[in-house]
C-alpha cells in the first residue's frame, strides 16, 4: 500500500548549520493515529513542516501519497497541500468576522470546489465534529473546545488524505482537551488518518502509535 507520508532519510539543517532533522525515516499509513512526541527543541515542528510540504528536506525525501515534493513546483506542492493535507493548530486559527460553517468552507478554497458545493460540505464537517447545532456562531460565541472542533471540522471538509494536529490541546483546559483527543480517536475510528504533534507524554501514550523524537532524531516507534 502507498503510504500516506514517507520520509526516507530526512535532513533539515537551518542556516547557520542546525541540523533540526538529522536522518528521519518513517510511513504514516492509511488509517493511522500517530503521536509525535518530544521535548521542545526535538524537531517537532520541523517534521510537521515536512510533513505538510511547508518546508522541503536539505537532504533525503519526502513523499505524501506517494508523490515525492522534490519533484513538485511550488504551484503543484500547494495544490497537494490544498488536496491532501489538513491543519490543525495550537490556537485554532479561525477567523471572528465569519460563522462556524463559513470558516470550516474555507478549508475547500483552495481545493477548486465550486461555490455551490461548499456550505454543504461545511455543514456535514460541522456534523461529523457534533456541531451543527452552533453552525451559524462566530467563533467568540463558543467555547474553546468547541472552537477547535470547528479548526478540526475545517481540516477534514477536504477530506485530505492526513490531518496534521500542532499541540492541538495545547490551548485548552482539561475537559475540553479530553473532548478533541476523543473526537481524534472517534475519527480515527472512521478511516481518517491523524498525525498529532505534541511535547505531552501522556498524550502520545494514549494514541495507538508513538514516534519519539529528541535532538533532531527519531528515537522509538511504538
Ligand atoms: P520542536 O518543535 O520540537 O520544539 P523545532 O523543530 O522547532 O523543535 O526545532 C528543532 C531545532 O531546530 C531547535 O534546535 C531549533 O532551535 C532549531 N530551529 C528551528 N527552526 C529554526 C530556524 N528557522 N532557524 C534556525 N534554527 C531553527
Amino acid at each position: 500500500m502507498t503510504a500516506v507520508v514517507e520520509l526516507t532519510h530526512a535532513v533539515k539543517e537551518y542556516p547557520g548549520g542546525v541540523r533540526a532533522l538529522d536522518d528521519v525515516s518513517l510511513r504514516i499509513e492509511p488509517g493511522e493515529l500517530v503521536a509525535i512526541v518530544g521535548p521542545s527543541g526535538s524537531g517537532k515542528s520541523t517534521l510537521l513542516n515536512l510533513m505538510g510540504t511547508l518546508d522541503r528536506p536539505t537532504a533525503g525525501t519526502v513523499a505524501i501519497s506517494g508523490h515525492d515534493v522534490a519533484g513538485l513546483s511550488d504551484r503543484e506542492l500547494s495544490a497537494l497541500r490544498g488536496r491532501s493535507i489538513g491543519f490543525v493548530f495550537q490556537q485554532f486559527h479561525l477567523s471572528d468576522g465569519h460563522t462556524a460553517t463559513e470558516n470550516v468552507a474555507t478549508g475547500l478554497l483552495y481545493a477548486g470546489t465550486p461555490r455551490r458545493t461548499r456550505k454543504p460540505l461545511a455543514l456535514e464537517a460541522l456534523a461529523k465534529v457534533g456541531l451543527s447545532h452552533r453552525a451559524d456562531h462566530h467563533p467568540h460565541q463558543l467555547s474553546g473546545g468547541e472552537r477547535q472542533r470547528v479548526a478540526i471540522a475545517r481540516a477534514l471538509v477536504n477530506s485530505p488524505a492526513i490531518v496534521l494536529a500542532d499541540e492541538p490541546t495545547g490551548a485548552l483546559d482539561t475537559t475540553n482537551g479530553h473532548a478533541v483527543l476523543d473526537l481524534l480517536h472517534q475519527l480515527h475510528s472512521t478511516g481518517t488518518t491523524i498525525a498529532v504533534i505534541t511535547h505531552d507524554q501522556e498524550i502520545a501514550a494514549h494514541l495507538p502509535r508513538q514516534l519519539a523524537m529528541r535532538d533532531g532524531h527519531l528515537v522509538g516507534d511504538k
